[in-house]
């Protein structure tokens, strides 16, 4: 059987997979060239739909750029979302050509350099301290400039989740501060002249266990709470992180939302409305809003036999999609959702491997795949490829160019 795309509601014409209405052979026509990748507006805007019909009133949205920092996508998500999260100079001048607020945007990062500081503090974003001596370097270009920095601290919290697929807190990290060193760093900050305004927590990413989700965004708000008592200034921004996985292998099942929205309706009402009234609450997240609107499409390039074994040998590879080849942070490769997108209704008749054109064995972007009759010059498609493609993928390795971006 094809692994089929039902669960990232893209459609179908003529036997052919279509995004935003436009069939896949069409599509490749209007694009030029293969490989490239195709990101549905439509699914941005009603996966937004979907967060905020569950989020209680009074969390903001933010858009972790690094997911995708497509100018376009990020664009397109300005009029959706409350804020943007960024983690590099680059990320928040694209986040800053948007018409969201500049106070909205967050820089975080754990090696941010003086030349990104005095960028972040001449724009007004609020700056995610993750060090003390990251601190003094912000306060030196706020001096410099003459501006007071908005900043907030990034809280490496004191517990850990289980279940993501990155954790980046709790334990030794090189993010944030320990959450038993932030009182002492309040304690400093009181002698610079920073405008304090919160606290940020982010605990991990790719987590589809919403009981554990909700378990560390109750961990979070008492940490947070706990910590708010000791600031000496009113708290105006909390970020509570975020974490919400999408579904990329058979098996998955998609994250329940429904509990983690009456979870932080809780929490807004038993912890931080009586603790931080004035606190803007935010969660951050980055693939769940854009990972299963884009698809990678590729050519077929090559079909061959060895010893067996048929190869399908595409014209893209780990160099555009690293993450389909099993080799960003995975333990055990497995595939990502992958068809025959301009044969979408012919019955799987083998079981084939799909390559990229990579000179290297890493470069397999499915393995033993079920697809109908695959010829040469057939588009092949993996699916769950709107996060973490070619900003995330080795785009120099082997020197081929780099793949054509559309939002459609
Ligand atoms: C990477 C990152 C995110 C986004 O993670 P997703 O898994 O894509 O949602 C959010 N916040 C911070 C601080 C990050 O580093």
């Amino acid at each position: 059987m094809t692994l089929r795309p039902d669960r990232t509601g893209f459609d179908e014409a003529d036997g052919r997979l279509a995004i935003s209405g436009m069939t896949i052979d069409r599509l490749a026509e209007r694009v030029g060239s293969t490989p490239f990748f195709a990101y549905d507006r439509r699914f941005l805007t009603a996966r937004v739909g979907l967060l905020r019909s569950i989020l209680p009133r009074g969390i903001h949205l933010n858009y972790a750029v690094k997911a995708n920092p497509m100018p376009a996508i990020v664009q397109h998500l300005a009029g959706l979302v409350d804020g943007f999260d960024v983690a590099s100079a680059q990320e928040m001048r694209t986040a800053l050509d948007t018409p969201i607020d500049a106070a909205h945007v967050g820089f975080a990062g754990p090696g941010k350099t003086d030349a990104e500081l005095s960028q972040a503090v001449a724009s007004g974003v609020t700056i995610e301290l993750e060090s003390r001596t990251e601190s003094l370097r912000v306060a030196a270009a706020g001096e410099r400039l003459g501006l007071r920095p908005r900043v907030a601290i990034r809280v490496n919290p004191d517990f850990r989740i289980k279940g993501s697929g990155m954790r980046m807190g709790g334990g030794p990290q090189p993010f944030g501060v320990d959450a038993e060193g932030v009182p002492a760093l309040m304690a400093d900050l009181a002698g610079l002249d920073l405008d304090l305004l919160g606290f940020h927590v982010f605990a991990g990413s790719q987590n589809l266990h919403a009981e554990i989700l909700c378990e560390a965004q109750r961990r979070t708000v008492d940490l947070l709470l706990a910590l708010g008592q000791r600031a000496r200034v009113p708290i105006r921004y909390l970020n509570l992180g975020g974490g919400f996985g999408i579904p990329y292998f058979e098996g998955d099942a998609p994250l329940d939302l429904d509990p983690i929205g009456a979870n932080l309706a809780e929490l807004m009402e038993r912890f931080i409305r009586p603790g931080m009234p004035d606190a803007r609450v935010v969660i951050e997240l980055g693939r769940y809003l854009i990972g299963e609107a884009g698809i990678y499409v590729t050519r077929i390039l090559d079909r061959k036999a060895s010893r067996g074994r048929t190869y399908l040998v595409v014209d893209g590879g780990l160099h555009h999609q690293l993450a389909a080849s099993g080799n960003f942070g995975q333990v055990i490769r497995r595939n990502y959702p992958i068809a025959l997108a301009n044969r979408m209704g012919d019955p799987a008749e083998e079981t084939l491997s799909v390559v990229g054109c990579l000179c290297t064995p890493l470069d397999l972007l499915g393995d033993h795949v079920p697809l109908p009759r695959a010829e040469i010059g057939d588009l092949v498609v993996i699916f769950q490829a709107g996060a973490y493609g070619p900003t995330a993928s080795p785009t120099g390795f082997l020197g081929h160019p780099p793949a054509v971006e559309v939002l459609v």
